[in-house]
């Protein structure tokens, strides 16, 4: 299925909670949940009463716009996820938060997750020394992603490192703001997690 393209706001509002898809704006008045907290279209307004099956479907749809993954790339993660050991909903989240554009997020090396991807899509970074421009590139415990040298001195890094200072990176990795590079420590913990679901839901959803 083709990635969605059209306005990140809409789909905040379709599933009735902030995404957190536009950066600094969403943090701000301007916020469309905070002036229309209602679905959009004709008929956003009149919202139902939402069914068992409808939670568990909002719940998966909100965990893959928040990280901004494709429907197949979830239901692949959800299976590596329940092939692994431990508890299936956190071991989906964590695989999420690994991924190359979310570190590079989290990491303050771009101000959204749509940006973050655009910049690897751009070849930006390197994973331990080597260049990678695959969004969805996995990463583990060690694993070392840095801003490529020829990417560094140019004004829109500077700019957007400079912007996220304030953002702190997770406490499972460990950046180095000055050489624009971030070390996995490890996997996060739930509680470290941000993500707005109850991934108890998705597990449902996937099991039916
Ligand atoms: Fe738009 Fe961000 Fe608010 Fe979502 S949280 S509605 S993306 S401004």
């Amino acid at each position: 299925m083709a990635r969605y393209t059209g306005p990140a706001c809409k789909l905040c509002r379709r599933e009735g909670k902030k995404l957190f898809l536009k950066g600094d704006r969403c943090y701000t008045s301007k916020c469309a949940i905070d002036r229309r907290s209602y679905a959009p279209g004709q008929h956003g307004q009149n919202r139902k009463k939402i069914s068992g099956y409808g939670m568990q479907l909002r719940a998966k749809q909100s965990a893959r716009r928040y990280y901004g993954i494709s429907e197949s790339q979830f239901h692949k993660y959800f299976l590596m996820a329940d092939r692994k050991a431990g508890v299936t909903g956190t071991n989906l989240l964590q695989i999420c938060e690994s991924r190359l554009d979310n570190v590079v997020y989290e990491a303050g090396f771009a101000s959204s997750r749509a940006q973050a991807r655009q910049f690897v899509n751009h070849a930006h970074f390197t994973v331990n020394g080597k260049k990678v421009d695959i969004p969805s590139y996995l990463l583990s415990a060690g694993d070392v992603v840095a801003v490529r040298e020829r990417s560094k001195s140019t004004d829109e890094f500077k700019g957007i490192v400079e912007a996220n200072a304030s953002r702190p990176a997770p406490i499972w990795m460990e950046k180095n703001a000055d050489a624009m590079e971030v070390k996995i420590i490890r996997a996060p913990e739930r509680e470290e997690i941000a993500t707005p679901v109850e991934e108890h839901l998705i597990v449902e959803f996937y099991s039916k």
